[in-house]
């Protein structure tokens, strides 16, 4: 999932992302909640409507960015009140308001409210993080099961409605993990997710929480890793089970001049691609390797150019989806013709 943190995947047109095949962007609901506001984009027809994306859309639940970009938080089992980093006003987010406010927003997928238990953690920090995470996940459900059938475009598709997923937390814990997993399939969540990896831990340790969890969950419901990652971590997590993922990694990496390409990582303002007539990526097909030059792109790049964004985020974005597009393609197979075991 391209990263769509304001209604935008930054840089990105629409119909460019459809050209490139994304079937379904990520919102963040703590941006659109102060910006322009929640309630502003229900009357706007949602989400969708208002940014005029007609296919899939997910919002996270604004838990992490209130903890990651707020200031001023403090957290009860109530909620968390904190301060915008936009012009430092107040608020107060609780399980039903991020409930609520995702509602508004009218995402496909809308997320329960967690809290990203932060690396690294002792035992007794993740425990409570935990079960914080646990309590706020029942009272997410409840909320959203009461409110869901409010959603702006219920009446439009024949009374279908929004679906909502659990997160596991858990820390670094194996045990813990395995404890939040089971909680949440109790509650029967229409899909679950792993989050709080990829939070600074090292690599085999992600890995190993994601061949502890993944098992756990029911194959017949989405199993989606938050916040993840480089072209080849999506790759070995697609292989290991993972349905979906999202990560503003290829966008915003790309506003820095860095592209992902078949021949390894290009910083595209270096000197050496100076006077490089060749493509970005030569062996890509994207409308941007079609047409440029890496000479033109390190030009945009040096001077500052807005272009430079739109064709590196449109590049690497179409490097993701192609290695999920053959991922999803080789496991097809493989489950058609029932060989090649999976390897991790
Ligand atoms: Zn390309």
């Amino acid at each position: 999932m391209p990263v769509g943190t304001a209604g935008t995947v930054k840089a990105v047109p629409q119909d460019v992302l459809e050209t490139l095949g994304a079937e379904i962007i990520l919102g963040n609901t703590y941006h659109l909640y102060l910006r322009p506001g929640h309630e502003l984009i229900r009357r706007m027809g949602g989400l969708h409507r208002f940014m005029s994306w007609p296919r899939a859309m997910l919002t996270d639940s604004g838990g992490f960015q209130v903890f990651s970009l707020s200031a001023l938080r403090k957290v009860t089992d109530e909620g968390v009140r904190f301060r915008s980093h936009l012009d430092g006003s107040s608020h107060f987010f609780t399980p039903e308001h991020s409930m609520d406010v995702q509602i508004a927003l009218g995402a496909d997928i809308a997320m329960a409210f967690d809290e990203c238990t932060e690396y690294p953690a002792d035992r007794t920090r993740a425990e409570e993080s935990l079960r914080l995470t646990m309590a706020w996940a029942r009272r997410s459900l409840n909320h959203f099961r009461a409110y869901r059938d409010e959603v702006v475009w219920r009446d439009e598709f024949g009374g279908r409605t929004q679906s909502l997923f659990g997160i596991v937390q858990g820390g670094m814990y194996r045990d813990l993990r395995k404890q939040s997993a089971e909680q949440l399939m109790e509650m029967d969540f229409d899909g679950y997710a792993v989050g709080g990896l990829s939070v600074g831990e090292p690599r085999d340790l992600t890995m190993e929480m994601i061949a502890e969890v993944l098992p756990l969950l029911p194959k017949d419901k989405p199993r989606y890793l938050m916040g993840v990652g480089y072209p080849d971590e999506i790759e070995q997590y697609a292989r290991m089970g993972v349905d979906m993922m999202d990560c503003v990694l290829p966008t915003r990496a790309a506003r820095h001049g860095l592209l992902f390409t078949s021949e390894g990582r290009l910083t595209i303002k270096s000197k050496k691609f100076a006077e490089d007539q060749g493509p970005p990526d030569p062996q890509c097909d994207c409308m941007v390797c079609r047409r440029y030059t890496r000479a033109y792109l390190r030009h945009l790049m040096q001077a500052g150019e807005p272009l430079a964004g739109t064709l590196n985020s449109i590049h690497n974005l179409a490097y993701y989806l192609g290695i999920m597009r053959r991922v999803r393609g080789e496991l097809q197979g493989d489950a058609q013709h029932a060989v090649a075991p999976i390897a991790p």
